[in-house]
């Protein structure tokens, strides 16, 4: 039998030998997720024996890494805001820079409740995840909020123009305990019909330049291409969002766009010429890089 340090080194030649930019991480994420414990533990008993079955698993792993595809896509599963999403070619891999825009929301969800006493009865807080994707955004809200008990506060939509993408979010929301708290419709940007207006609209569309997609990590070429290709300025559909909001976003309400690091000069242009007189904030993620557009009414 092979001992996980074997196995290792196995991999991690493999991986480096097919072009991998972190073949020692990947090898390591892979056997751990066979093996069923995290990665410490593989660092930890390098000598353990490995079954055969669980080796030839982790031999089908790596073949499937080999080619390019995503480690998130082989294991199935991603972890964003510290909660596992399942993962497959369905939708694009939730990405740690996304977290921001979850925690933004978060942000102006108590603000609202927390400002001023709520009456009974009166209407919950509406909030959409337009092009939800794999639903990591709406559902990750959802469990912060149910956290701190303001759930019942909120009436929780998501939309996708992809049938696929939504059922993976399904999948996803059922998975964290909230399959019936968040109401997913198939639809291209907003639903059809809408509930009134919006006060808070999130959005992780598509916003890589079409002439920019060859130039993504190699991984990027398994995920949906309609979740990456922004148009030829990366920020079409990003528009045609911008265009929906007078009709759709309630007078006191925010959108939260996130937008790629070098958009924050295209997104106040593009926002100054759609929405006028409508203000555009910018908030930097962790690594200090413009990450999620802040855009409100007059
Ligand atoms: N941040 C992603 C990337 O560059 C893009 C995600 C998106 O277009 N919404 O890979």
């Amino acid at each position: 039998m092979p001992t996980v340090a074997e196995l290792l080194e196995q991999g991690i030649r493999r991986l480096h030998t097919a072009g991998s930019e972190t073949p020692r991480l990947d090898a390591e994420v892979l056997l751990a997720h066979i093996l069923g414990i995290d990665r410490t533990g593989i660092l930890a008993h390098p000598e353990a024996p490995v079954g055969d079955g669980l080796a030839a698993q982790y031999v089908k792993a790596l073949d499937r890494r080999e080619t390019g595809e995503p480690v998130a896509y082989v294991r199935g599963v991603k972890e964003f805001h510290s909660l596992a999403f399942a993962t497959d070619a369905r939708a694009l891999i939730p990405r740690p820079e996304t977290e921001l825009l979850v925690d933004l929301a978060v942000a102006e969800v108590a603000r609202r409740l927390l400002a001023a006493p709520r009456p009974i009865g009166i209407a919950p807080l509406r909030i959409v995840d337009v092009g939800t994707g794999g639903g990591a955004v709406i559902v990750t809200l959802a469990v912060l909020l149910d956290r701190l008990g303001m759930l019942g506060e909120v009436d929780l939509m998501a939309t996708d123009a992809d049938a696929a993408a939504l059922d993976l979010a399904r999948e996803n929301a059922v998975g964290h305990g909230m399959g019936d708290r968040i109401r997913f419709e198939l639809a291209d940007l907003l639903p059809g019909e809408l509930p009134g207006r919006w006060d808070l609209i999130l959005a992780n569309l598509p916003y890589v330049r079409t002439d920019a997609i060859a130039g993504l990590p190699p991984a990027a070429a398994f995920e949906p291409r309609q979740a990456l290709d922004g148009g030829s300025d990366g920020l079409v559909t990003i528009g045609r969002l911008l265009d929906l909001l007078p009709d759709s976003l309630d007078r006191e309400g925010i959108a939260l766009i996130e937008i790629g690091a070098d958009q924050a000069d295209a997104m106040d242009v593009a926002v100054a010429d759609r929405l006028r007189g409508w203000s555009c904030a910018i908030e930097p993620d962790l690594a200090g890089l413009p990450r999620v557009a802040r855009v409100m009414p007059p």
